[in-house]
Formats: C-alpha cells, structure tokens, sequence
C-alpha cells in the first residue's frame, strides 16, 4: 500500500510539473456546452495540446484539451460579453501612470474583493498569520510573482494547499515575473515600464508557472506599483487580460467602502496594511466576493 501511494505521489507530482512548451497567445473562440469560451493561450504539455480559455459572460478560466472546433471570428460574439464591458471600463479609467484598470465594483454589492500581493521580498517566512485568519472568509485573490514564489517555496506550497484543501478559494492574478523596481526612478521609467521589451516575458513565464504548479491564472494582471501606460495596457488587451487597480490600498489610508478593491501585501513588506485589514476584518466582520463576480 505505501508503495502505491508512493507511486501515485510521484506520478501525481510528474503530471504537476510536467514543462509547458509552445506556450503562445492565441485568439479565437470554442463553444463548451453552449459557453462560449475566448482562447487565451495555447501550449503543449506531456505530449498533448492544450487551451487556456476564459468564459467571456462569467470570467471563469479553465485548461482544456486543444479538441474543439475552434472558431476565429472573435468579434461576431464578443461585443454583448461582460468580458467587453469590463474591457471597456478599464480604458476610461486610465488617465495616469497609477492605478489604471478596475478599482471596484461598478454596481451595488454586498461585499468586497479582497487581493492580497506576492511581490518578491528578502524576508523570510510571509503573513502566515492574517492567511490563516482568511480561511474563515474563503474568498480571496492572491496576485503572485513567480520571483515571490521561487523565493518561498514553502510558503507557496502552503497556499496550493489551502486552495487544494478547499480551505480558501483563491483567485490566481497574474503580478509579473520579476517585479523590477527601483526606488529612484520615476513611475515612467519604473516597475513594467523600466523594460518594454520584456513585457511578454513577464507575463508569460508567471502564467506558464502557474499552470505547472496545477493553477489556473485568471483574467485579471495586476501591474507591479499599479504602474502603467497607455503602451503597456495595449499591450495587455492584446492578451486578453484585465488591469487589476484597486480603490483600497489600506496601507495608504484608502478606506473600503461595499464593492471596493482593497489592495494589502502577504509578503511582510507592508505590515501596516495587514494590521488595517485585521481590524477592517474584526470590525467590520464583511463578506469577501469571489474576483470574478465584479460587475
Ligand atoms: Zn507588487
């Protein structure tokens, strides 16, 4: 017997990590169900092909075989989705280098949509803590580095764990590879817009991460500093994703209201955030959306 679960272990484990290769944007549509799902990425994994596709009315992203009729003519379904609308939202709300894209919800909710920052950090360990108390809200977006996560391999684990356990219900957002920043450079020259020409790089080597490590990335990107501009956000619609703003960084005073995007760091860089949120949660004890039911 325990060798058997040995075996599945390692089988379990090859399957998990098994390399992406091949790994491009694609563009098109596929009917599951009657659904129609948006084709984000296309890639090849132990032998067989596979689709990155996104349901273009509920946001949902999902990984399936490269087995469909696959129809090109995008813009004969695409103008009605809420994927559109979304899209559409994004672009009037980007006027400056910080904090372009969604920043809350549009319409009236009951709750709010709590994302919580994996940047890459020199301190040992995260917020272990404050995640813990999470478990009992369920719902969070995590927007991870794949720097973060090769620094903390075990605190990574830990939070594949949890989602894997059902004990929380994580929203995978795509925060780039590398994150570079440098404290002495203006926003212009700074974070993603320090290096242009990487940019598909720093997109794609976190999403092909990601799905190694058996995650689904989302819709949504989240640009290091909430730096960006008009180049670099083309250039994310192009992929198909959603700029994720937020109108809460606790850590900057920015107080929640219902429906608001509320922006802390898990890494222990912003501690002053993480006691915000605590006292936000014990007061306030709210409801915490899932990132895809924003409207
Ligand atoms: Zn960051």
């Amino acid at each position: 017997m325990k060798k058997f679960v040995l075996f599945l272990y390692l089988i379990f484990n090859i399957i998990a990590h098994a390399e992406i290769t091949n790994y491009k944007a694609n563009s098109g549509f596929i009917k599951i169900n009657s659904n129609n799902f948006l084709i984000l990425r296309s890639f090849k994994q132990d032998n067989q092909n596979y689709l990155l596709v996104a349901n273009v009315d509920t946001l949902e992203t999902k990984i399936v075989k490269n087995s469909f009729l696959i129809d090109t003519n995008i813009s004969k379904l695409f103008n009605s989705t809420l994927f559109n609308m979304l899209n559409k939202y994004n672009i009037q709300t980007q006027n400056s280098y910080q904090n372009s894209g969604l920043k809350n919800s549009s319409q009236n909710c009951d709750g709010y949509f709590l994302t919580v920052d994996m940047c890459p950090s020199n301190k040992y360990g995260f917020e272990k803590e404050f995640f813990e108390k999470l478990l009992e809200y369920k719902n969070i977006a995590i927007c991870l580095t794949k720097k973060w996560a090769i620094q903390h391999k075990n605190e990574f684990e830990w939070l594949k764990k949890m989602q894997q356990e059902k004990k929380l219900n994580i929203t995978w957002v795509n925060h780039s590879t590398n994150h570079f920043y440098d404290k002495t450079l203006p926003f212009e020259k700074n974070f993603l817009l320090h290096d242009k020409e990487n940019f598909l790089n720093e997109i794609f080597e976190t999403e092909k991460f990601m799905i190694e490590n058996g995650l689904i990335p989302s819709l949504f990107f989240r640009f290091p500093g909430l730096v960006s501009d008009s180049e670099v956000i083309d250039k994310l619609k192009a992929l198909y994703l959603l700029p994720l703003g937020a109108n809460s960084w606790l850590a900057k005073g920015e107080k929640p209201t219902l429906g608001s995007i509320i922006l802390v760091h898990g890494n222990l860089n912003e501690p002053k955030g993480i006691k915000l949120c605590n006292q936000f949660l014990d007061s306030v004890r709210p409801k915490l959306l899932k990132l895809n039911d924003i409207r």
